[in-house]
């Protein structure tokens, strides 16, 4: 959405009282949503920042102040800005890239279902993030459709239940981690009730771009549980690791979550080897084991993020060729209509 005169954008005084002491919810409800805005607080001026503005394709803006915190100013290069500014690009169509590409609505047994995999069923908790992400695969999905009221959530547990190979749960969305805590706790209670449910994953970037959210009250919550609890959280670039997401990482760890990290590969973004190894390096400093690497995904709007299979696998290759084996993520994609995620050796 381009504003029609720069009256429309918020001054810099107005937009920087965030508190950081505010709770998660608050912060949420305080994020920027509009490119304007965000251009405005990382002090671009107001010409800049209607020469940057672009329609964004029917998938809004939002981003945390804690995000925006860790990106420099009047940088139109910043690794984290690249992640959830609209740009004109999005407007690019190209045959290869759709809105639906791993046809996900043919796993799906019932809305807020998808089981896809052997063992494991993933839960749409919720149908909305803490950021949206430029690039993001769901950026399409039709979540009005399979979002779950609370009092419907007993569907999908007793699909759940009449499967009993599904040993693992996984909440993911949008992202599961903006429920409130009695959603959540509810929902956590409920698949506690099923008995051969022995692990909840939680797909996450809130640990990462609004760490406020990783309360006491929250890990105490999964520390008190029979299951076995990983968390996946999503970074793509070191530099959205601050000191803020170590102590969200220090405090899930002290409470016994495994943290994983997947990424996914983007252009400008972190397809170089500097980009790659900093991030390793830094997810293993605050406690984060590297896990997948994802080749991009043909989704509409996002040709301007591609990054070639060749590409990946030449990167890792340099990464194994440099840094310890634990380090290196695998580098994988989804492909439709497989069971499991396709790995790839490097190149
Ligand atoms: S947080 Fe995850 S699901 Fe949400 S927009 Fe970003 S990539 Fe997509």
């Amino acid at each position: 959405m381009i504003p029609q005169s720069t009256a429309q954008i918020e001054p810099l005084s107005l937009i920087k009282h965030i508190q950081h002491n505010d709770d998660w919810r608050t912060q949420l409800r305080k994020a920027y949503r509009s490119p304007a805005q965000l251009l405005a607080a990382l002090d671009f001026d107001a010409q800049q920042i209607l020469a940057m503005t672009a329609a964004d394709q029917g998938f809004s803006t939002l981003v945390p102040h804690a995000f925006v915190q860790k990106m420099a100013k009047q940088d139109t290069n910043d690794p984290l800005l690249l992640q959830v500014l609209p740009q004109a690009a999005e407007a690019v169509a190209h045959p290869d890239f759709n809105t639906d590409p791993l046809q996900e609505a043919s796993y799906n047994p019932q809305p807020g279902v998808v089981h896809k995999y052997k063992g494991r069923a993933l839960l749409i908790a919720a149908g909305h993030c803490a950021i949206n992400c430029r690039y993001c695969f769901r950026r399409h999905y039709p979540y009005n459709e399979q979002r779950r009221a609370r009092s419907e959530w007993q569907q999908s547990l007793g699909y759940i239940e009449s499967k009993p190979d599904i040993e693992e749960i996984i909440l993911s969305g949008g992202d599961p981690l903006v429920l409130t805590d009695p959603q959540l706790f509810e929902l956590i209670s409920a698949i506690e009730a099923i008995s051969h449910v022995k692990r909840l994953r939680i797909h996450s970037r809130l640990p990462i771009v609004l760490p406020a959210r990783i309360t006491h009250r929250f890990c105490e919550r999964l520390a008190s549980s029979r299951l076995d609890f990983v968390i996946v959280v999503h970074a793509n670039h070191a530099n959205e690791l601050g000191d803020d997401v170590a102590q969200a990482c220090s405090l899930l760890r002290q409470h016994c979550v495994q943290l994983l990290n997947q990424s996914v590969l983007l252009a400008q973004v972190n397809d170089s080897l500097a980009a790659l190894k900093h991030l390793s390096e830094r997810l293993f400093e605050i406690g984060i084991l590297p896990y997948y690497l994802h080749l991009p995904d043909h989704v509409a709007g996002t040709t301007h993020f591609f990054v070639s299979l060749e590409r990946g696998q030449a990167l890792i290759a340099q990464m194994q060729a440099t840094m310890s084996g634990y380090l290196v993520p695998k580098l994988a994609r989804e492909e439709p209509g497989n069971s499991s995620k396709t790995v790839y050796a490097s190149h």
